[in-house]
């Protein structure tokens, strides 16, 4: 039988709670990752109990979407105590996969938690075959997430000479170290980065001096920060290289914005598998203006094939970027043709309101009038998480997201 030419990968999502775990299991994900209370990266990223790894376990599972739980803080001797317990705890809860950056992390649960699938975290830093396979052999573990940094041809190669699964970054935030190697937050607010508590420094805006005096940079302040990852163009690559994993990056973002990428990039997957044909560029626009719809920041193309090179990377302090649909509310109930929604941001009638919901195609209606609880007409709605109700010319399921539409 002929391989087919795209292959179908999973798309990975990030879960920073319960809701927005069900947000993106929902929306199509076909795994999540998510952090518990110890031994992980990204500490203040909402992090689970012991308690809510068994519920978004059961509610991952029931639909078949696998958990994939960080064990990937650079650890201490004295960081280690309690990993077995909890790596046995991740076993029976349910959890698919552990990932981990620390190669005695990842032989620990090979021996005492055998069902858990072990990957290799991109805090690895694996850029090259060798690399791979001298991490395989180490540790045994079941998939190498790859460096930010590989280019397409260095995925390629990799995924050619090992025998386990490759993962990638498809889109979401940068280190501007590399790969997460870094101490710039704990220099400048004693927060360790490698053990759960980046601040997020790189971003901060400065004023660059020498020797106390300014040194213009084009922009009126200065960041060290990375634009966001936006790697769904090179999507066909992935697929035809045959990557077994997609990654989002985020467990800090909200539950609109993971609702909005995963959806869009479910669509652009799903899109590539059916038809095995290449995507017009009409097709490819629509696609990228949808995987950045919710996007608030500069992107770039990333590692993968960027011919402008690393200048590219740079964020600008003072970029206007904002997202192009904003996100209007959550939809509570639907009946009689009046839909009720918990308010984000400012409606008014007249508004194109964009409906998404989950394995459905987006659907688009104008704002005919508002009223509040009471029935009251409303000019405007300006007051976040207030209930009010508008006309809509379809059914709306509860828990669906508004936003406004592209004009
Ligand atoms: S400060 Fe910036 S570069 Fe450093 S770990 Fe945090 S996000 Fe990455």
């Amino acid at each position: 039988m002929d391989r087919k030419r795209y292959s179908k990968p999973e798309l990975l999502a990030p879960a920073g709670d319960l809701l927005r775990l069900k947000t993106a299991v929902d929306y199509g994900a076909d795994a999540v990752y998510l952090g518990g209370k110890q031994y992980s990266l990204r500490s203040r990223a909402s992090n689970f109990t012991h308690e809510d790894i068994r519920e978004a376990c059961a509610y991952a599972n029931a639909r078949n979407v696998h958990v994939h739980v960080t064990v990937n803080e650079i650890p201490h001797d004295r960081d280690l105590e309690g990993l077995e317990d909890y790596l046995c705890f991740l076993q029976e809860a349910g959890v698919t996969a552990i990932i981990a950056a620390s190669p005695a992390v990842m032989r620990l649960a090979k021996r005492v938690a055998p069902k858990l699938e072990v990957h290799a975290s991109t805090q690895c830093s694996i850029l090259n075959s060798a690399a791979a396979n001298a991490m395989i052999n180490l540790t045994g573990c079941d998939r190498v997430v790859l460096a930010r940094e590989c280019s397409l041809d260095e995925i390629r190669k990799i995924q050619k000479a090992t025998d386990r699964d490759i993962e990638v970054f498809i889109h979401g935030g940068m280190c501007v170290n590399f790969s997460g190697r870094c101490t710039l937050s704990n220099r400048m607010t004693l927060r360790d980065a490698n053990r759960g508590g980046c601040a997020q420094s790189c971003r901060w805006n400065y004023e660059v001096c020498a020797k106390d005096q300014p040194i213009s940079t084009g922009d009126s302040f200065f960041t060290l920060g990375s634009r966001d990852l936006c790697a769904a163009r090179y999507l066909p690559q992935l697929m035809e290289i045959g990557v077994k994993s997609l990654k989002i990056e985020g467990r800090m973002k909200t539950e609109y914005y993971v609702a909005s990428v995963v959806s869009a990039l479910r669509h652009m997957i799903d899109e590539l598998y059916e038809t095995q044909e290449p995507l017009s560029e009409e097709r490819m626009n629509y696609h990228l203006r949808e995987v950045l719809a919710a996007q608030n920041r500069e992107v770039w193309n990333g590692f993968l094939n960027n011919p402008d090179g690393v200048d590219s990377i740079i964020y600008h302090a003072n970029s206007d970027a904002d997202v192009s649909h904003a996100f209007l509310g959550t939809a509570k109930s639907c009946s009689g043709g009046m839909l009720e929604i918990e308010t984000r941001n400012p409606i008014d009638p007249g508004d194109r309101i964009e409906v998404l919901e989950p394995g459905k195609t987006n659907r688009v209606f104008e704002c005919r009038f508002l009223r509040d609880e009471e029935g009251n007409e409303l000019a405007v709605s300006r007051v976040p998480m207030r209930r009010i109700f508008m006309p809509v010319p379809f059914e709306v399921a509860p828990g669906a997201l508004l936003r406004k539409a592209a004009v």
